[in-house]
């Protein structure tokens, strides 16, 4: 009979989503099609009382980043969590219950900190013997969330979340680290930069700067490309709005009075390609664009995080020297002109870049969930 695997993700932002689907196209590039694989936005799926919050973090992180971090730094915390869970256990588990019972799956992945105890007694009352392996999308620093000492097996990403995960009670020997998953399209599809570049109609020899804000186009990216547009540079600018309906508008509106070149795009599947086309990035400390910026050996510039949920990625940027990091949008360009006269520095932060980025690591992740079938 065909085995099964199930993920368990939540819309929120576009790094659930995009974890889960690596480590799906990770089993069909080892696998083919031999193996079912279904992606289940938990929430939506099983409770439609609780994904009226998972809905609320698109605009709350976008309007109030600040209350995010609150929250975040409030639920750090076991006997929050523990309560938390009891309130919203009723609204979803007789659902999950079902939806395992129904599906039946060989394997249940889990690529979200907010369902895993929860999922943990859903499998118990299913009477299914199901392994369950959760895959930890936050890479350096991490919320107690998702510690779930019950689970079979714990991914993380680096050393440090896994030192983290162990200080909060996640047993050590059931801790694997094989780095951020990414989809396996951002190292088997990509081409030569100046090749990506003709394909893409960008011309092939200017220095080419990517913006983007993770899924919801987070960031200051208008008042960055205002910036660029005041000083005399040789570049050419790509922006991914992501699902920022108003920002693709106001700069498709505004692209004719900038200096330079300039390709807008709204959300896309293309990042990879387009990626493959930059020289830099200029982006929100999100995981999955870091870990994708990383494997395409693109400079980071980070100008935005979510307070405590993303800070542990800011510090790693500067650590390794992967990147630079600025909140203000003058001194982003400024550093954007240092690097194009420095070329030194810039080279520097490629070859660190190759030596920290793990971009097979969804092929490793893949390899150990087929290891349970
Ligand atoms: N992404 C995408 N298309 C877009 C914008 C973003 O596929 O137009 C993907 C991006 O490649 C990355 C994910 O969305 O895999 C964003 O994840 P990240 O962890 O960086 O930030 P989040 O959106 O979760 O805050």
């Amino acid at each position: 009979m065909t085995k099964k695997i199930l993920y368990l993700f939540s819309d929120t932002g576009g790094g659930h989503r995009s974890a889960a689907t690596a480590i799906i196209r990770a089993v069909e590039h080892v696998y083919k099609n031999e193996i079912e694989q279904e992606r289940i936005d938990v929430f939506a799926a099983c409770s439609g009382f609780l994904n009226i919050f998972a809905k609320l973090y698109a605009p709350v992180i976008k309007y109030t980043p600040k209350l995010w971090g609150q929250l975040y730094y409030w639920l750090d915390d076991q006997k929050k969590l523990e309560m938390l869970e009891k309130v919203s256990g009723p609204f979803i588990l007789n659902e999950l219950v079902k939806l395992i019972q129904e599906k039946k799956p060989d394997v249940i992945v889990s690529v979200h900190p907010m369902v895993n105890h929860l999922t943990v007694e859903a499998i118990r009352q299913s009477g299914l013997k199901i392994p369950f392996i959760i895959v930890i999308t936050d890479p350096v620093t991490l919320h107690r969330a998702w510690i779930t000492p019950a689970v079979d097996m714990a991914i993380v990403a680096t050393d440090a979340a896994k030192q983290l995960a162990v200080q909060y009670g996640m047993p050590e020997e059931k801790i694997k680290i094989f780095g951020m998953p990414i989809d396996p399209k951002f190292f088997l599809e990509t081409s030569g930069k100046q090749k990506a570049r003709k394909k893409g109609r960008l011309n092939p020899e200017l220095f080419t700067i990517l913006l983007m804000g993770g899924g919801e186009g987070a960031g200051k990216m208008d008042e960055i490309i205002e910036n660029l547009n005041k000083l005399e540079l040789k570049i050419q600018v790509i922006v991914i709005a992501g699902r920022n309906k108003s920002l693709e508008a106001k700069l498709k509106k505004d692209m004719p009075k900038f200096k330079f070149p300039m390709k807008v795009f709204g959300f896309t599947d293309k990042v990879h390609e387009i990626m493959a086309e930059s020289d830099i990035i200029i982006t929100k400390a999100g995981p999955g664009t870091i870990a994708e910026a990383m494997a395409m050996n693109l400079p980071i510039i980070i100008t935005s995080w979510l307070p405590g949920q993303e800070e542990g990625n800011v510090e790693y940027v500067v650590r390794e020297n992967v990147g630079k990091v600025s909140q203000d949008p003058v001194k982003v360009v400024e550093i954007i002109n240092e690097l194009l006269s420095d070329k030194k520095a810039f080279e520097e932060m490629k070859a660190n870049i190759r030596r920290a980025s793990r971009p097979q690591a969804a092929l490793d992740i893949a390899g150990q969930i087929l290891s349970y079938l």
